[in-house]
């Protein structure tokens, strides 16, 4: 494989030594490390067809990834070892539909590289952005089914996805989406069989997608970030739930105040909050066209805040970002997305990992207050993210550790706090997404048995051989 490789690739395409090779071992989490036996970077779709014929024929495992930051293990190689196919180097956009609102992108454009683009050309488009780093990728968050702030708008990343095209198993090459009729522009999924799904949330094991036509939305020339710093999770999920049948936000943010105080470089709150402190703090983002359009959608909002004040209930705000700004530039990282949330990914210790579920919001108050107790019970400070999402239908709830991965005992914590939270949350009506395979175990023993066996069957149709990113789905 090393020479096939080599000679499809170059010599700067491949690497093999354990040096080059040790960065692709782990990744943030508490997953322990396991070795590829080399690393590809492929930069066409038809070298991607040659790889995927040779390691069929050789039973080669491939895992593709892109910048790793899945938080989930999804691009390490497994016990088998295999090659992993890495796609940064694919980072094209191959075209952005102004009228139409929709680009073509190759998996390596990040965040920040659409961005720069639709700026440097003074597109009025925009995307949705996750809070993920801005050199991730924008194809992988919406092939997994990730969120960002357009999520409450128009659901999780993968309903952006208005065609693929997917390299399979065999090297053989497909076309999803309108996109599939020759002639036709990929202006969506319909009315053709939604056959992108195949390739949604599936982590890499039905095919290796290289491109995307991906919706892009009308960008605002006003908008606002406002803040309200609340008491309690029931509060603060009422007015979430109230927000969101107002339809007024373009996102909406819950988020616990030891995140607030770790984005304001407190590295490790103490699990138990100081008297008199806020439990959470609301973000919520508004756009509009004209002042006037604005005025009464914060109007809309401030009337939210004062119906479920006057249930007991304490809010302060409206605070603007840039009032917060001013008092903390720590708080600079909220004004505007892509952000980089370095004190996830740059704390000195390594190690970020998390419990993200999607679920109804009705239950988040209590989803909240259940794992509050385990995380503090297990030391570590109970941050949370929540956001509601597809106008409120349901949301996404997530629960974060940073830890020391040089602390074998810490990482075991983690483990030990992930799998509880996992069990509670399950329990209460969430599932977790971009789901480790650890999780999966858990998830398909309460599975329906007839959406398992469809799904082993749709991988088995898709990759008889077994190649793609295996056992990651542990089926
Ligand atoms: C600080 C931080 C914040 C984050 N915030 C968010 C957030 O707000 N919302 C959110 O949804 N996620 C979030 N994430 C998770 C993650 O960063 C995003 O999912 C990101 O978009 C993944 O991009 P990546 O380039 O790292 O993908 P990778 O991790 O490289 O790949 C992800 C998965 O996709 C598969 N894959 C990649 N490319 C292809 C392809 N072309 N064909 C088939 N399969 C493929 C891989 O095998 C893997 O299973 C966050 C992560 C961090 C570290």
């Amino acid at each position: 494989m090393k020479q096939f490789l080599i000679d499809l690739l170059g010599a700067d395409g491949v690497l093999d030594t354990a040096a080059d090779l040790a960065p692709y071992r782990e990744d943030f989490t508490e997953i322990a490390p396991s070795d590829p036996d080399l690393v590809a970077f492929v930069t066409t779709t038809e070298q991607v067809q040659a790889i995927l014929v040779k390691a069929t024929e050789t039973r080669t495992p491939v895992i593709p990834a892109v910048y790793r930051t899945n938080i989930g293990g999804l691009c390490m190689a497994g016990e088998g070892g295999g090659l992993i196919l890495d796609l940064t180097r694919m980072n094209r956009i191959h075209e952005v539909n102004v009228d139409d609102m929709y680009a073509v992108i190759e998996p390596g454009v990040t965040q920040r590289i659409m961005k720069d683009y639709l700026v440097e050309h003074d597109l009025p488009l925009t995307l949705g952005y996750s809070l993920a780093p801005p050199d991730t990728s924008i194809f992988a968050n919406a092939l997994l089914g990730g969120l960002t702030n357009r999520s409450l708008k128009y659901g999780d990343q993968s309903q952006s996805i208005s065609g693929l095209e997917a390299v399979m198993a065999d090297g053989s090459l497909v076309r999803t989406g309108a996109w599939a009729v020759d002639g036709i522009s990929p202006y969506g999924r319909v009315p053709l069989p939604d056959l992108t799904g195949l390739f949604v949330a599936f982590q890499g094991t039905t095919g290796i997608a290289t491109r995307m036509a991906f919706q892009l939305w009308p960008l605002h020339p006003i908008n606002r970030r406002l803040f309200f710093l609340t008491y309690n999770p029931t509060a603060t999920y009422e007015v979430v739930m109230r927000l969101c049948k107002k339809e007024v936000c373009d996102d909406i943010g819950g988020l616990s105040w030891p995140s607030a105080k770790m984005m304001m470089g407190v590295q490790r709150p103490h699990p138990v909050p100081d008297e008199g402190e806020p439990v959470f703090f609301l973000y919520l983002d508004v756009t509009a066209e004209i002042p006037e359009e604005m005025a009464v959608k914060t109007s809309i909002i401030q009337s939210v805040i004062d119906e479920v004040s006057a249930m007991g209930e304490e809010f302060v705000g409206p605070l603007d970002i840039e009032t917060l700004v001013k008092v903390n530039p720590a708080m600079e990282a909220f004004a505007q997305f892509p952000t980089d949330l370095e004190f996830l990914t740059n704390h000195g210790g390594g190690g970020l990992s998390w419990i993200g579920t999607y679920g109804p919001i009705s239950r988040f108050a209590r989803g909240a207050e259940v794992c509050t107790e385990i995380m503090v019970r297990h030391g570590f400070p109970p941050v949370i993210v929540s956001r509601p999402m597809r106008g409120g239908h349901f949301g996404v709830l997530r629960f974060i550790t940073i830890f020391d991965k040089g602390d074998a005992a810490e990482v075991e914590r983690v483990r030990e706090v992930n799998r509880e939270l996992l069990e509670a949350l399950t329990g209460l009506g969430f599932l977790m997404y971009k789901t480790p395979v650890w999780a999966w175990r858990e998830l398909k023993d309460r599975m329906d048995p007839g959406m398992l066996d469809l799904t082993k069957r749709c991988k088995k149709m898709m990759d008889p051989a077994g190649i793609l990113n295996p056992g990651k789905m542990d089926l």
